[in-house]
């Protein structure tokens, strides 16, 4: 597989873009990364009370722009498909909840930015 596709790419304000991730997941690296860590998690949703042992899937308890095999063990958790589904969920809100802030600051900075020249210019 050619590597030149798996620089990582970002966003606007800096954050990764996980989607970019998606092509690694055919590598085989990745499959023996998995399999390392379904044999660690005794191949079952580490969710609690869940127990599924039936499609499981590996999380990405963060994202980093490293390859997908090149993570930590301890960012990645076996998981069934729906709990997956619903970390994922809560991943992507809460980055949403992050990018709002973020330009809630930048709003709040250039308005205070604006005030204080104007208050400047008051002054001379
Ligand atoms: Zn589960």
């Amino acid at each position: 597989m050619s590597s030149r596709y798996c620089s990582p790419v970002f966003s606007f304000h800096g954050g990764l873009l996980p989607y970019n991730h998606e092509h690694e997941y055919l590598d085989p690296r990745w499959h023996r990364k998995k399999a390392k860590i379904l044999q660690r998690d005794g191949r079952q949703c580490r969710i609690e009370g869940c127990g599924e042992t039936v499609a499981l899937e590996v999380h990405h308890i963060r994202y980093l722009p490293i390859h997908v095999w090149d993570y930590p063990d301890k960012l990645l958790l076996t998981v069934c498909g729906y709990h997956h589904n619903r970390l994922t969920r809560q991943q992507r809100a809460e980055r949403g909840r992050k990018a709002v802030r973020a330009r809630r600051a930048i709003m709040r900075n250039t308005a205070r930015a604006y005030t204080r020249k104007k208050s400047l210019r008051r002054r001379r």
